[in-house]
């Protein structure tokens, strides 16, 4: 056996037993969970802990059910009458019947008590969580991610290391036995050999109007993928309200959080010739201040901008004329009362919200666009988060299954109760496993792979690579999808992949904190994630959630309550389907005019 630490392959050696990798919620909670198993945990992430991932992001809140916002979690004015059952229902009806529900059924029943017990650390952090009945809790994103530092520093045993990206999973016949990493500051190249891995590395986000942090770039998705994990409903892709203006708030999501904490304020919604958007009343009835307003804005708003009525940044204006200034000011006001406890009085995030406040006060109307948050699609794992790969775990956004085609309920919730039950999960394999060494080969090869552009000369950049990767994904991919665009987007995917990144080189030649570098690992697994989504696409002839199609508008429920499913055969991507799994609600049946007359419809008995 050659030795890998002299081998020269790569700078360190790390051994541990289980390696959680992201310093989000997921990733914390599976370390956590795994420490308490009484096993090596070992945890890295690309970011500071805590401080990166999307978690920090986060505006709205986050929920369990009223039961156990009262029983488990001590709120005294939560309400018990919103059930674990009902929470089922709503998920699964949500997500259109694509949830598998052995998913779902770990959600409700498993979070209660981790969310209890994030809300500790963030009281012993000094956070604030304000609760609203029934049974949520709102925060600013710096909140859950000063909670999960809490949970790091109360659990010293966790070895911690930052900045540190995950490169690839190494395998051994099969089994994850570590990956490879990059400490982004010092360039070096560090193998964790481990027993078991847990991804816990967020979505993938690949358009170019962003809410999300900027390294959303699906490295999980992509190196699970190329470890022989099964990736299920990467067409799922759900986006929001974000700010076209005032141009130094682009990117934020202050419109969405408006709404949800102004509930009483009426907006209209104009195209980019001042005429009024066509929302149903029904629809503004059932959507307007929840998080369902998520996937109305994609359709209605999504429809507009996609015919060609968009503004001229591509988005839509919100009309606040029809209040009265005073009830504007008042609401104004709580809602900057609410957040002077996580914000300066009058910003949100960093951001002054008085230019904002001036133009609803001046009746003028507010440039609003459609930015892609969370990634429905992802690794296939079941309720144990197994991913099919032994040895190799992965949770939160990084997974699929719960949401199915659309979220509605809580991207943070899943964070926590997957990301505890997969530490579980990797810590039992642990103990029933055997070490495996590190094939030497397979690292070779890697290294290879990724030092490539260091040797080469006049090739692209990365950077722009990664630019074009989101033009396409813009033209093709986007909110209204049909087959001649998503046709070009995949021809264009694959012109990238055969004419741009096999020659990508570096002008900074550096291994210290060397961006080009990492991006070109990045888009590497973007464009593995968006082509697994596009060719998805193509397949599910039918709109369902987030997955809109001008020349399939109809939701298919007899032929298309399916999950497709992308597997890695022989560095191609074979795709199937297969039936949800069901464990309480049978599949529905009928076809939906659209995928907003699915809610209305009595059959669903949604409202
Ligand atoms: C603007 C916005 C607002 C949102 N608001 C809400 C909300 O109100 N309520 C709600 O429930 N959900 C919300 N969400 C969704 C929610 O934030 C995410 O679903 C959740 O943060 C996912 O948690 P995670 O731990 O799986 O991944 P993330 O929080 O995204 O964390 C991923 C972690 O993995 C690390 N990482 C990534 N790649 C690598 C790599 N290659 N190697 C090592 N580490 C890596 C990152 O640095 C990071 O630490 C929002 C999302 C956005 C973008």
């Amino acid at each position: 056996m050659i030795c890998l630490k002299t081998s020269g392959v790569v700078d360190r050696v790390i051994t541990t037993d289980v390696l959680a990798v992201g310093g989000s919620g997921a990733g914390v909670t599976a370390a956590v969970a795994a420490l308490r198993s009484n096993v090596k945990v070992t945890l890295v992430s690309k970011g500071k802990v805590g401080n990166s991932g999307n978690a920090i992001m986060a505006g709205g809140g986050f929920s369990v059910d009223g039961e156990s916002a009262l029983k488990v979690c001590g709120m005294e004015n939560a309400d018990p009458s919103f059930t674990q059952d009902k929470l089922f229902d709503y998920i699964v009806k949500e997500s259109y019947f694509i949830s598998d529900q052995n998913m779902v059924e770990q959600y409700v029943e498993e979070s209660p008590k981790v969310v209890n017990e994030l809300l500790q650390w963030g009281k012993r952090a000094g956070q604030e969580f304000l609760f609203v009945p029934p049974s949520t809790w709102i925060a600013a994103g710096t909140c859950w991610g000063n909670a999960l530092k809490q949970g790091i520093k109360e659990n010293p045993e966790i070895e911690v290391i930052e900045d540190t990206m995950i490169i690839d999973l190494l395998t051994n016949n099969g089994q994850v036995v570590g990956a490879l990493g990059l400490d982004i500051y010092t360039g070096e190249l560090i193998a964790f050999k481990s027993k078991a891995v847990v991804l816990g590395t967020g979505g993938f986000q690949p358009f170019s109007l962003k809410n999300t942090v900027t390294d959303m770039t699906g490295d999980g998705v992509a190196m699970a993928f190329r470890a022989g994990a099964k990736l299920a409903d990467m067409e799922f892709l759900l986006a929001f309200a974000t700010a076209l203006s005032p141009n130094e708030m682009k990117g934020s999501i202050y419109p969405f959080v408006m709404e949800f904490n102004m509930r009483n304020i009426h907006y209209d919604v104009r195209d980019g010739n001042g005429d009024l958007i066509d929302i149903p009343e029904e629809i503004i009835k059932i959507s307007r201040g929840t998080k369902l307003s998520k996937l109305a804005s994609m359709y209605y708003w999504g429809k507009a901008i996609a015919e060609g009525r968009g503004t001229p940044n591509g988005g839509v204006y919100l009309d606040y004329s029809s209040n009265s200034k005073e009830e504007l000011e008042r609401s104004l006001e709580n809602f900057f009362q609410r957040f002077s406890k996580w914000h300066r009085y009058g910003y949100y995030k960093g951001e002054d919200m008085s230019e904002v406040k001036r133009m609803m006060l001046n009746d003028e109307w507010i440039e609003v666009g459609l930015g892609f948050e969370y990634s429905m699609g992802g690794i296939l794992v079941d309720e144990k988060m197994n991913t099919g790969v032994p040895g190799l775990f992965a949770a939160g956004e990084v997974t699929s299954g719960v949401f199915g085609a659309n979220r509605v309920r809580d991207g943070l919730t899943e964070m926590l109760a997957q990301g505890y039950r997969a530490g579980l999960s990797a810590a039992e394999f642990v103990k029933g496993t055997s070490e495996l060494d590190i094939d030497l080969s397979q690292l070779e090869s890697i290294v290879e792979r990724i030092t490539r552009p260091f040797a080469a000369k006049d090739g692209i950049s990365a950077i722009k690579v990664h630019h074009n990767i989101e033009k396409t994904s813009d033209e093709g991919f986007g909110f209204l999808r049909n087959e001649a665009g998503l046709t070009k987007t995949l021809n264009e995917l694959n012109r990238i992949k055969n004419e741009e990144l096999p020659y990508i080189s570096f002008k900074n030649k550096s291994r210290n904190y060397n961006y080009e570098w990492i991006e070109y690992m990045q888009v590497e697994n973007l464009l593995t994630c968006v082509e697994a989504g596009v060719r998805a696409a193509l397949m599910r002839k039918e709109s369902r959630g987030c997955h809109i199609r001008s020349d399939y508008p109809e939701v298919n429920h007899d032929e298309w309550i399916l999950r497709i499913i992308i597997e890695n055969e022989d560095n191609k991507m074979k795709l199937t389907t297969r039936k949800p799994i069901v464990t309480k609600l049978p599949l529905y049946k009928g076809k939906d005019e659209n995928v907003m007359a699915y809610f209305l419809n009595k059959n669903l008995g949604y409202m």
